[in-house]
C-alpha cells in the first residue's frame, strides 16, 4: 500500500514509516537480518557430543532477527521480528541465545505470527516459567526477566515480533556465561522442562 508523506526516507523514525517485512515465506525480503549460525552457539546447548555431531553435518541458520537502525532514547521504540528455525541439537530445540536487557526494569511484549514454541523467562533470583507461543498469542516479557524464543513445531519457523524501549540495550553474556536454569526438551514426542545439567 502506498504511503503519503511530503517528504523523506524509507526509514524516518522522526517523522513516521512503515517497513515491509514480507514475511509471507518466513523470510524478510526488504530488511536485513542478524543471523545466528549453529557454529555461534558453541556451548549453548545442553548436549555437547550432539552439537558437535550436528555441526559435523555442515552449519545451519538457526535464527535471525530484525534489527532496525531505530533511534537508541528511552522515548523511542525498537522493534521487528525474529525467526526461530525449526530443529533440534540432541534432544534440546532451537533457541534464540536470550539476553537480559541492560537496563534490567525495562520489559517487551512479543506478539506471535507463525509457528509453535515457547518463551522461556527467568530472572536474576531463580523464578522461571515457559509461556506457550502460537499465531494470536502475545507475551508479556515482564521487567527483569531474561527471555529466549524456542521453536517446537516440526518443521515450521517460529515468527514474533517484537518491541521494547529502545534504550533498553542487550547483556548475553550473562546467559553465556551462566546458562539457564531450565530447558525445553522434547520427550516422548512432547515438549517438557528439565533442569539445565551446565548451570553455573
Ligand atoms: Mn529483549
Amino acid at each position: 500500500m502506498k504511503d503519503f508523506h511530503p517528504s523523506g526516507t524509507l526509514l524516518d523514525f522522526e517523522k513516521g514509516c512503515a517497513i515491509d517485512f514480507s514475511l509471507k515465506n518466513g523470510l524478510s525480503e526488504t530488511v536485513e537480518t542478524g543471523k545466528r549460525y549453529l557454529s555461534q552457539m558453541k556451548s549453548m546447548f545442553a548436549d555437547d557430543a550432539a552439537y558437535e555431531a550436528e555441526l559435523k553435518n555442515g552449519d545451519k541458520l538457526v535464527y535471525e532477527f530484525h534489527g532496525l537502525p531505530v533511534p537508541e532514547t528511552a522515548g523511542d521504540l525498537m522493534y521487528g521480528c525474529s525467526i526461530v528455525y525449526p530443529g533440534k541439537v540432541g534432544s534440546e530445540y532451537h533457541m534464540t541465545k536470550g539476553h537480559f536487557h541492560t537496563i534490567l526494569e525495562t520489559a517487551e511484549v512479543y506478539y506471535c505470527i507463525r509457528g509453535q514454541g515457547y518463551m522461556l523467562l527467568e530472572n536474576p533470583e531463580g523464578d522461571w516459567r515457559a509461556i506457550g507461543m502460537e499465531p494470536g498469542k502475545a507475551v508479556y516479557v515482564p521487567k527483569r526477566y531474561a527471555h529466549r524464543s524456542i521453536n517446537v513445531g516440526q518443521d515450521e519457523p517460529l515468527i514474533t515480533f517484537f518491541v521494547f524501549r529502545a534504550d533498553a540495550g542487550h547483556d548475553y553474556g550473562t546467559i553465556e556465561t551462566k546458562g539457564y536454569r531450565k530447558l525445553l526438551v522434547e520427550q516422548n514426542g512432547e515438549p517438557a522442562v528439565i533442569d539445565n545439567p551446565k548451570w553455573k
